[in-house]
């Protein structure tokens, strides 16, 4: 059967090609390649020891063995592709007792027929249980694609459990066994799936990757707010979706020199992005906060108004200025300046919006900083207008809920 032949050794080599396309994929920092090529790896050597050449004992367990080993590691490269866990301890333990078991299938009763069902409801459950743990985690298509190719596999594997019962007659041995149908229908279905779990694996990989720079490219790293790119990006009207309208809040950190100069850029960091928590956790849902560089942000609210943003920034001043900097070594109060202007969609851009509300807080620095300036109008910093902020909270408070 030549041409069998030849067909059965186009798999190994198929799987050990990929094997070896996902370890460089690996050189270049991405782990669950790693696991993915050691996956296809296995495979392929496993594919090795079923052809006619190599079927005696010794080489049937290393296929069996190969291919457990080969299923462990795709559910390791899962896990690791959606930073997820599943007991890796226990899938080896699993391991170690059906390598007793299968030394006594083949050695002791040389029974192929358990030998094999026991192998492919091993290999099930090593790529079955962690794909129970990432099912939930698939949100690109990409992902959901690899989740779905690795489901079919599973799939593919348990039907086999059932096709063995009719496929594999009683008088196979394992000499005749990689001539039988049997063999063929799993080099052809087994290749079949792998083509695409390799494919789907390398697919939510490069996505995984083109999504980390666009992220780096995108993410101020000592905040994780957007950077000004970043931003650009979220404000831009996609397909279908109205320009972007609302209120611009521009905010600078007052005097922070001083806080790098006495206390350290270090501890400065650490302000930078405590001032950053702080405006992340009060923004409303559907704004969007971005770092413009050194201590200077911006929030861009939808859909609001200049009083309410107003009252939003005074909110941020006022926690920001309470602060208790002690643990970080600083013993002094820091306050930061606001500025406030409206963003109309039809005839404005935000370049024009951000330098009004730039102008804006370039005036509450110059009228003594720990302040907000809104376009139009000053909020002042004294008693009443914190009664006039409860009432306008109450209102908002009110009118939202
Ligand atoms: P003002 O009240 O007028 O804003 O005074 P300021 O001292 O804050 O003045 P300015 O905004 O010009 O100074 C910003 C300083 O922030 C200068 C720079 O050394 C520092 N800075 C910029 N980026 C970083 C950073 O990432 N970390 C730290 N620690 N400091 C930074
Ligand atoms: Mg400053
Ligand atoms: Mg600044």
């Amino acid at each position: 059967m030549e041409t069998f032949d030849s067909f059965a050794l186009t798999l190994p080599i198929m799987a050990l090609t990929v094997s070896a396309v996902f370890m460089v994929l690996w050189r270049f920092g991405l782990k669950a390649a790693l696991f993915w090529g050691l996956g296809f790896g296995c495979s392929g050597l496993g594919f090795l020891t079923s052809l006619p050449l190599a079927s005696d004992e010794v080489m049937a367990m290393a296929g069996d063995m190969l291919f457990v080993f080969g299923f462990l590691s795709y559910g390791q490269a899962l896990l690791t592709h959606f930073g997820a866990t599943y007991a890796l301890r226990y899938r080896l333990l699993l391991i170690g007792l059906y390598f007793a078991v299968d030394v006594y299938l083949v050695f002791g009763l040389a029974d192929l027929r358990s030998e094999l069902l026991l192998n492919d409801l091993v290999a099930a459950l090593l790529l079955g249980l962690p794909l129970t743990a990432v099912v939930q985690q698939a949100f690109t298509p990409a992902d959901r694609l690899v989740v779905a190719a690795a489901s079919l596999v599973v799939i593919e594997t348990l039907g086999r459990v059932i096709a063995i019962n009719y496929l594999v007659g009683d008088n196979d041995d394992l000499a005749a066994f990689g001539e039988s149908v049997y063999a063929v229908v799993i080099q052809i279905t087994g290749g079949c799936f792998g083509v695409l779990l390799a494919a789907a694996a390398f697919g939510s990989m490069v996505m995984r990757v083109m999504l980390n720079y666009r992220r780096a490219a995108e993410i101020d790293p000592l905040t994780g707010l957007y950077n000004r790119r970043g931003l650009d990006q979220a404000l831009r009207p996609a397909q279908g979706r109205e320009a972007w309208s609302g209120v611009i809040v521009v905010t600078d950190i007052d005097h922070f020199k001083q806080v790098n100069d006495r206390f350290g850029h270090a501890a400065g960091d650490r302000v930078i992005a405590a001032f950053a928590l702080e405006i992340r956790t009060s923004i409303p849902a559907g704004a969007v906060a971005a770092r413009l560089g050194g201590e200077e942000f911006v929030i861009c609210i939808p859909n609001a108004g200049l009083a309410e943003a107003g009252v939003l920034a005074h909110g941020i001043r006022l926690r920001f200025a309470g602060r208790d900097w002690r643990q970080f070594g600083i013993d002094r109060q820091i306050t930061a300046s606001f500025g406030v202007a409206k963003m109309q969609a039809e005839n404005d851009n935000l370049q024009a919006a951000l330098d009004r509300a730039d102008q804006c807080l370039y005036e509450a620095k110059g009228a003594g900083r720990n302040m907000v300036v809104v376009e139009g109008g000053v909020f002042e910093t004294g008693e009443a207008m914190i009664a006039d902020l409860q009432a306008a909270l109450t209102a908002l408070k009110s009118a939202g809920g």
